[in-house]
C-alpha cells in the first residue's frame, strides 16, 4: 500500500515539476522573466520532493491572465500579485505570482500593501534565507540574492535581512522558523533565535488557525520533539499554552515529556503528540481553553480527551472487572493509548501486557456480540423506557464478566433485573 502511495505521489510530482517548467517557459517564450521560487527550490536543492511549485514573474496578474486565457486562470489572489494556473488532475494547479515588496505590517502579520517590483526585492521580502533563492528550469540556472544557497548548505534557518524587523513584520515567522528549524533538523542561526526569544509574547497577534496549522504540522512530523524544545528554549512554549508554562518548569517532567515525543517515532500522530503536550493542562483547565488556543478540530478534541480521561484507567485494566475496561479497549482511539501506554509505562508494565494482550484477541472475543437486545425485552413484554438500558447494560457486563454465557440465561437475568426494579 505504502509503495503504491509513493508511486502515485511520485508520478504526481512529475507532472507538477513539468506544468511548473511549461508555466515558466511559456511566461519566458512572451518576453517575461519567470522563476521557480520559495520552497520548491529550497526542496529541490535537498533531493525532497517540493509540496508546490510557485511561480514568480515580471508580469503583471493582468498579462499572466492575458497569457494563459481567463478560461485557464484563477483571480482570487490577484490583489497580492497572484494568479493561478489551471493544471491537469495530475499536476495539480500553480500559482504565479508576480514580483513584490511588501510594506506597512500594522496588524503584524500581513502587509497594508503592495507594491510590484523586481527579482531581487521579490527575494529580500521573505522570510528566511533559504526560502528566498529561485531557479529557472528553463536555462537550470540557480539564483540566489540571498545566500540562501551557503545557509541551505551550513544547515542554517536565517532570517533575510534584520530578524527583529522582520519578525515584527510578521510574528507567524517565528513558528515558522522553529517548524523549519525543526523539520530539517537544521540551526535556527543566533541572532534569528535571539529576535523570536524577544518578541516571542507577541505570537498572540498570529491567529489560533494560524498557530494550530504550524502545531499540526511539528506535532505531525517524526521530529516533534525537537520543535517541542525548540518552542521552549525560543519562548513560544509559553506563550502558545498561555499560562501553562508553569507546568513544564519542573525540569524532570519536561525531560519526560520530550522522551515520549521521541520515542513516538515515525508512526506517531498529531493527537499523540498534543495529549503528551496538554495533558497537564486538560486535567486543570478541561480541553475548552486548548481547542481556542489551537483551533482543536472536534475529532481531536474528542480524541485528545479520550486519552487524557482513560489513559490511567487503561494502565491498570488488569486489576479491573473486564466488562468496566472492555468499552475502553473497543474504542476508536485504542491504537493511539497503545503505543502512549507503552512509552510511558514500558513494554514489561503488567497493565500494559494484559492491555497488549487483549488488543490482539480475535474481534469475537474482544467484543462479542451481545446475547440479548431491545427485541427480547419487548418480546418479555416489559414496557420500553429507560429501564431497558439498564438491564441491558447489567446483562452485558454480566456476559463480559463471563457470569453467563447463553441467551436463556441472560433473559433469565433480565426479567430478575425488571422484577427487582419494578418492586
Ligand atoms: P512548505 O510549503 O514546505 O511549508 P514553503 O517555504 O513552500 O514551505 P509556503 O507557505 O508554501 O512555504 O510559502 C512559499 C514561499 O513564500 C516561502 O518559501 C517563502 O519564500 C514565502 N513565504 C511564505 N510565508 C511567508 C511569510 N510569512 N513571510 C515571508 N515569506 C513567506
Ligand atoms: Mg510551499
Amino acid at each position: 500500500m505504502r509503495c503504491k502511495i509513493s508511486v502515485l505521489r511520485s508520478h504526481k510530482f512529475v507532472q507538477a515539476k513539468q506544468f511548473a517548467t511549461t508555466v515558466v517557459q511559456t511566461l519566458q517564450q512572451a518576453g517575461y522573466q519567470a522563476l521557480w521560487a520559495g520552497g520548491c527550490v529550497r526542496d529541490q536543492l535537498l533531493g525532497r520532493i517540493p509540496k508546490d511549485y510557485d511561480v514568480a514573474t515580471n508580469a503583471t496578474p493582468e498579462q499572466v491572465r492575458q497569457l494563459f486565457g481567463k478560461r485557464k486562470t484563477i483571480a482570487i489572489g490577484a490583489s497580492f500579485g497572484v494568479i493561478t494556473i489551471i493544471g491537469s488532475k495530475e499536476s495539480g494547479n500553480i500559482e504565479v505570482a508576480t514580483f513584490r515588496r511588501d510594506s506597512g505590517y500594522s496588524d503584524g502579520r500581513r502587509p497594508d500593501s503592495i507594491e510590484f517590483t523586481d527579482a531581487r526585492e521579490d527575494a529580500i521580502r521573505r522570510d528566511f534565507t533559504i526560502n528566498g533563492m529561485f531557479f529557472d528550469p528553463v536555462a537550470e540556472k540557480l539564483i540566489d540574492y540571498v545566500e540562501g544557497k551557503a545557509d541551505l548548505e551550513c544547515r542554517m534557518i536565517r532570517a533575510i535581512g534584520d530578524p527583529e524587523e522582520r519578525i515584527d513584520e510578521d510574528k507567524l515567522r517565528m513558528l515558522r522558523a522553529v517548524r523549519f528549524a525543526a523539520t530539517f533538523e537544521f540551526e535556527l542561526e543566533s541572532k534569528t533565535l535571539e529576535a523570536v526569544q524577544k518578541h516571542a509574547h507577541e505570537i498572540s497577534a498570529v491567529s489560533a488557525e494560524r498557530i494550530g496549522a504550524e502545531m499540526r504540522r511539528m506535532l505531525a512530523h517524526s521530529n516533534r520533539a525537537l520543535a517541542a524544545e525548540l518552542l521552549k528554549d525560543s519562548g513560544l512554549l509559553k506563550e502558545i499554552l498561555q499560562d501553562g508554562e508553569q507546568l513544564y518548569q519542573n525540569r524532570a517532567n519536561w525531560r519526560t515529556r520530550v522522551r515520549w515525543l521521541k520515542e513516538l517515532g515515525d508512526q506517531g500522530s498529531f493527537n499523540q503528540a498534543a495529549f503528551i503536550l496538554l495533558s497537564r493542562l486538560i486535567k486543570q483547565q478541561g480541553i475548552g481553553p486548548s481547542v481556542e488556543r489551537w483551533k482543536l478540530s472536534n475529532a481531536e478534541a474528542d480524541a485528545i480527551s479520550w486519552l487524557e480521561s482513560n489513559l490511567l484507567t487503561l494502565s491498570h485494566g488488569h486489576q479491573l472487572a473486564w466488562s468496566q475496561i472492555q468499552p475502553l479497549m473497543i474504542n476508536k482511539n485504542t491504537a493511539e493509548a497503545a503505543k502512549l501506554l507503552e512509552i510511558q509505562f514500558g513494554k514489561h508494565h503488567e497493565g500494559v501486557k494484559f492491555f497488549t494482550k487483549r488488543l490482539s484477541c480475535q474481534i469475537e472475543e474482544l467484543n462479542p456480540k451481545a446475547l440479548i437486545d431491545g427485541q427480547d425485552l419487548a418480546t418479555l413484554q416489559i414496557p420500553a423506557g429507560p429501564i431497558y438500558s439498564t438491564i441491558l447494560k447489567k446483562v452485558r457486563e454480566a456476559q463480559l464478566d463471563k457470569l453467563l454465557s447463553t441467551k436463556e440465561e441472560a433473559i433469565q437475568m433480565a426479567v430478575e433485573i425488571n422484577s427487582s426494579i419494578v418492586d
